[in-house]
């Protein structure tokens, strides 16, 4: 017989469960600006802007100084290490930036998806290692939630039973020691959209994929209530030749979303997975008017979806500056919309907000 030896205080418990609320209280969601140096190297080059530190610097001040605006549409927004410690031109630092606008400040604690040996090319993530007191850190400087992305493929051969285990188990390993101190883990086994496969296999993945993380997360005593989840939403394989209707995603989407995630979590923010800006508003404002009982938030933790004008505006230029935040205010608040399910589409599936940001095997 199983024993229960209690993991949080009653206190503990108060404090997840209310930062996890204030993150997907109603029309808000959350900006993903946690990519990895790498990561930027990529997203600054498209722009022909060099990779160094003030440069990132630079473009994460043009997030950061939109106007109170975003306070009713953004509840939290995730950093990168370095992010963490960096200021404004003013010399206020990016945490209290954020923080004044009431905004949870998240941090991407994981370090990066290594080869899972004798698998079809399938990974795990690392980043246990000193974990707890990383996260101590982390509460002292400001962050009051996390992220650990897990990455799977659907292939013929993939997902394996090896691979769907062991994210599921790190991912729960993770969550409680964040827990432990203090912080929000966002759960988040993306299933990533490379591939032929249709809408049925990808919703068929991710039923298996999130029932391994949900009795995960319950083998080792995580406190539900402080957690959110950040999945893939159901889409067919990037290279799938049937095309679906947004209301067919929404449907495929919150299908698998009933049959596997407790309606204990508070909310489910979703990432954007290379879909263009305009594809991730109009299809997370189906999934909120699609016609099943929705026990969650359904809500955004977009990074490309939110970012892409923004850094076309930018072009590494001064005075493009100001231009670039309203392109990342006016998809912040489309976005908030579309989670309350009242966005009407703008019809500009033609311009950037329709450009596909599809990467193949994207890391982060
Ligand atoms: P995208 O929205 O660009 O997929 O990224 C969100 C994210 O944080 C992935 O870990």
């Amino acid at each position: 017989m199983t024993h229960q030896y209690p993991a949080l205080s009653t206190d503990q418990k108060k404090e997840l469960s209310d930062i996890a609320q204030r993150i997907v209280a109603p029309g808000k969601g959350i900006l993903a600006a946690d990519e990895s140096v790498g990561s930027m190297a990529k997203r600054l080059n498209q722009i022909g802007v060099e990779n160094t530190e003030e440069n990132r610097r630079l473009y994460r001040q043009i997030l950061f100084s939109a106007d109170s605006r975003i306070q009713s549409c953004i509840g939290g927004v995730i950093f990168f290490h370095e992010t963490m410690y960096q200021k404004a031109d003013d010399g206020t630092s990016f945490v209290d930036l954020v923080k004044e606008k009431d905004i949870v400040v998240g941090i991407k604690v994981d370090k990066g998806v290594v080869p899972l040996a004798g698998t079809d090319g399938e990974t795990t993530t690392q980043g246990l290692d000193g974990l707890s007191e990383r996260c101590a850190q982390y509460k002292k400087d400001g962050a009051d939630f996390a992220k650990w992305r897990c990455v799977l493929k659907i292939s013929d051969n993939t997902p394996s039973s090896l691979a769907i285990m062991e994210n599921a188990n790190v991912l729960a390993r993770y969550a409680s020691i964040c827990q432990q101190n203090g912080i929000v883990p966002i759960v988040e086994p993306e299933i990533l959209p490379d591939g032929e496969h249709d809408l049925k296999r990808c919703q068929y993945v991710t039923e298996k994929v999130l029932a391994a993380v949900y009795k995960a997360l319950s083998d080792h005593h995580v406190y539900l209530e402080g957690t959110l989840l950040k999945p893939n939403m159901v889409t067919p394989g990037h290279a799938c030749p049937t095309k679906y209707s947004p209301e067919e995603i929404a449907m495929a989407t919150v299908t698998a979303l009933r049959r596997t995630v407790p309606p204990a979590v508070p909310g489910i923010t979703f990432l954007s997975g290379g879909q263009s800006e305009e594809e991730a508003s109009i299809n997370l404002n189906a999934i909120n008017n699609c016609p099943l009982p929705r026990p969650w938030a359904l809500t955004f933790s977009y990074g490309r979806a939110l970012q892409a004008s923004a850094l076309n505006a930018w072009r590494g230029e001064r005075e493009n500056e100001t231009a670039a935040t309203e392109e990342f205010v006016k998809r912040a608040e489309i976005n908030g919309l579309a989670a309350l399910g009242k966005y009407e589409g703008s019809g500009e599936d033609s311009g950037a907000a329709g450009e596909s940001l599809y990467v193949a095997n994207h890391a982060y």
